[in-house]
């Protein structure tokens, strides 16, 4: 390529626009372990799991049967159907199948959506600490993210009065997860009811409910079983995170018709139906139910257990401030204790970033900074690794930490 063709200008929606936080930690300890270091990745979040082996079995037989060519835009009928029916059976959500969007990953799910709903100066409530890529999806959009966060002490969730304030006329929607990512915070019956009740009616709920079988409370709330935000809520999930199915990119939506229409178009020129083998393998997943509640219990164990492993670890480190998660594969602790102490090589630690930073290249362990997440207090540890993983994590961060003075 030619210095000039390098030089010519991109569109200032791409310029403008930050980079995905946690696939960046996650390539730089790519890069450093490349280099022969071994690194202990706690920064991207995915089940470190294999898929479960009767979806890999109904992918072969997919491959097999000759499932090779485009499918319909929105999804083959089969995996739509069996969508239908774990919504109701899962979410007492009511739905038809056209109703149901199938995308390449829950990302592309949300990144439709507010395509479809947001134009230029348009407002989108995020309920923080958020997961990274929702305020920059709709700076994409050409709208305006409004942030309303709560923290450690009121367990990372804003109140209904917060969320009601931050909406006006321009307001698209309220856009959130739970559980949560970065915080593993759930929102329970009662407060999605109360956010009902503030949020004016011209407003779509979008929740992400991708880590729903990630739960260690037990109880999952959809938004779009309640009256009030039936008719008015976009559900939000995919196979990533439950079904340990990151590489095979498929998300989904159920939606108000009017708006699976309108991100069926967007799709239909951008992308097109995501991958047959996948979906056929994803019929299954949510259809042979027996296997499917084993897998998720089984993983479900382990996270468990890892979760309440490395609580124990971090709280024995001085100026970690740990809450324990409802849900999710992430411990969010308050670490701005360091903020303002010295390196050994003489850096300051100002904020989160720096760190993580730090913690990335002297302890080798990597983590994700609050401050993508609208928490510049504190890190995400991702605690989907092995428990010899998580062992030797925190014993590498509490030497480093140990030396911040
Ligand atoms: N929402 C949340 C809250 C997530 O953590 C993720 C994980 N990447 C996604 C959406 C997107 O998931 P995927 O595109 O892999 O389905
Ligand atoms: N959701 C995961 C995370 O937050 C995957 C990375 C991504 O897609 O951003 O780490």
């Amino acid at each position: 390529m030619s210095a000039l063709t390098e030089t010519l200008p991109l569109a200032d929606r791409v310029v403008n626009m930050e980079e995905s936080a946690t696939l960046a930690m996650a390539q730089a300890a790519r890069e450093l372990a490349a280099k022969g270091v071994k690194v202990i990745n706690l920064s991207v979040g995915e089940p470190d799991f294999k898929t479960p082996a009767y979806i890999c079995d109904a992918a072969k037989k997919a491959i097999d049967a000759g499932h090779h060519q485009y499918t319909p835009v929105p999804g083959i009928p089969a995996l739509k159907n069996a969508i239908v029916t774990k919504l109701k059976r899962d979410n007492n959500i009511d739905a038809t199948a056209n109703q149901i969007v199938v995308s390449t990953g829950a990302k592309q799910s949300i990144a439709n959506v507010i395509l479809a709903l947001v134009n230029p100066g348009d407002e989108v409530v995020i309920l923080g600490p958020y997961w990274v890529s929702y305020a920059d999806v709709v700076k994409f959009a050409g709208g305006i993210p409004v942030i309303v966060s709560g923290d450690i002490n009121t367990g990372f969730k804003p109140t209904a009065d917060q969320i009601g304030a931050a909406c006006n006329e321009k307001t698209k929607a309220v856009l959130y997860s739970s559980p949560s990512n970065p915080a593993g915070a759930l929102f329970s019956e009662e407060e999605l009811k109360a956010m009902i009740k503030v949020v004016p009616e011209h407003v779509i709920f979008m929740a992400d409910e991708i880590y729903e079988y990630i739960n260690y409370v037990g109880k999952h709330t959809s938004m779009g079983s309640l009256e009030g935000a039936k008719d008015r809520t976009v559900t939000i999930n995919g196979f990533s995170k439950g079904f340990a199915m990151t590489g095979w990119r498929v998300g989904y939506i159920c939606a108000p018709q009017w708006l699976a229409k309108a991100t069926d178009k967007i799709q239909g020129q951008v992308t097109s139906g995501t991958n047959s083998i996948t979906q056929h393998a994803c019929v299954t997943a949510l259809e042979d139910y027996t296997n499917m509640t084993k897998s998720i219990n089984e993983m479900g164990e382990a996270f468990l257990r890892r979760r309440d492993l490395l609580i124990s670890l971090l709280q024995e480190i001085k100026g970690v401030n740990v809450a324990t998660p409802e849900g999710a594969f992430y411990l969010f602790p308050d670490v701005s204790y360091y903020f303002g102490k010295t390196a050994p090589d003489g850096t300051v630690i100002k904020d989160s970033m720096d760190l993580s930073l730090y913690l990335l290249n002297f302890a080798h362990v990597s983590s994700v900074a609050g401050e993508a997440f609208g928490a510049p207090k504190n890190l995400r540890f991702s605690y989907a690794t092995s428990d010899e993983n998580l062992k030797e994590a925190a014993v590498r961060l509490k030497e480093w930490l140990g030396k911040l003075a």
